[in-house]
């Protein structure tokens, strides 16, 4: 059994021999998860196949899910896409952080990374050890969240080890991400911005700079994206711990339960009768935050459903909506 290297890394001042040394097992096709300010990623080299092949078979992640490429500059996206201006205004007004661009690809590229498409989803990290990582490695890495495919995103560096500890190479350890929820996913190759997956920036911020958004059927407004411009990993049950979770939504009745252990997780409070499983948030920032924490936590608590507040399509609640609703499938 492959037995992890662990690094406790300070985010404000990453240790440059520790970096280096992540750094050349990405360049030799090793596998390292670090930390974002989203969740923590799985990395690999995004141009080298074999490298990136690993990251497929130690999350079990269907190959036709395409992964996310970091980059730490304009000028790395460049090299890799096509980028428009209107993608290059967009990175420059949201870069570094939870913004994820689908662009053309170019040749660069391997198959791989992209999922088969001719498009490439990049993103420009705000995490230091991210960024130091990716720099210091001087290639883009490619990184998914760094969980078993279908388990909650990792959001501390426990988490990665319970679920990847014997497949990876390096675990890099800055404690709990800010965000908690991963980036909001856009196609920028169209006419007009399509948002794939909803995340950490709010469709808000992208509206009030400017542009108009489309979002997929399901999280509404009135028009609709087709289903092959959808995101190809949003098709899957994912994020889900191995008990059923329930949607508690605004205006309904509480829940009958005819079990014993029941776990919450929300902002508003649950009734009395749920007992001391109950994970109260302050606020939807609180809630991104904290809630794969809280799933996970739930699990390990052993309750036998979980039942999560369903929050409204505002702000981050569009994010944590769909990560509850793909949880709650199957
Ligand atoms: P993850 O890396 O697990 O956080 O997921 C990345 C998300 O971005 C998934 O939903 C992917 O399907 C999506 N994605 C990555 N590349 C592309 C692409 N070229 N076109 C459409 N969606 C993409
Ligand atoms: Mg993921």
């Amino acid at each position: 059994m492959k037995k992890v290297a662990v690094y406790k890394v300070d985010k404000w001042n990453p240790d440059v021999e520790v970096i280096k040394l992540a750094a050349k097992k990405i360049r030799e096709g090793c596998l390292v998860a670090f930390p974002t300010e989203t969740v923590y990623g799985l990395g690999a080299n995004a141009l080298d196949e074999e490298a990136v092949r690993k990251i497929f078979l130690a999350k079990g992640r269907p190959q036709d899910n395409p992964l996310i490429v970091h980059v730490a500059s304009l000028e790395a996206a460049q090299k890799i896409a096509y980028c428009s201006q209107r993608a290059l205004n967009l990175m420059k007004a949201f870069w570094p952080g939870p913004l994820t661009l689908v662009m053309k690809s170019k040749e660069i590229v391997p198959k791989i990374t992209s999922g088969g498409l001719d498009t490439v989803a990049i993103r420009m990290p705000s995490h230091p050890v991210a960024l130091a990582l990716i720099e210091k490695s001087g290639i883009p890495i490619a990184a998914p969240s760094a969980n078993t495919s279908g388990r909650p995103s990792p959001t501390n560096a426990e988490a990665v080890y319970d679920d990847l500890g014997d497949k990876i190479d390096v675990i890099l350890d800055s404690g709990p991400t800010d965000v908690g929820v991963e980036s909001t996913v856009i196609d920028v190759t169209g006419e007009r911005v399509v948002l794939l997956r909803p995340g950490g920036l709010p469709v808000e911020a992208l509206e009030s700079f400017g542009e108009r958004v489309i979002l997929p059927e399901g999280l509404n407004r009135n028009e609709r994206t087709d289903e092959k411009r959808r995101s190809p990993g949003t098709r899957y049950r994912h994020y889900a711990p191995s008990c059923k979770v329930l949607l508690w939504k605004e205006g309904e009745d509480w829940p009958e339960l005819e079990v014993k252990k029941i776990g919450y997780l929300g902002i508003r409070k649950p009734p009395s009768s749920v007992g001391d499983d109950v994970i109260l948030f302050e606020s939807l920032e609180h809630y991104a935050r904290g809630l794969f924490m809280a799933l996970r936590y739930l699990e390990k608590r052993g309750v036998e459903v979980i039942v999560a507040d369903y929050p409204k399509k505002e702000g981050l609640g569009l994010a944590i909506r769909d990560r509850l609703y793909r949880a709650s499938l199957g």
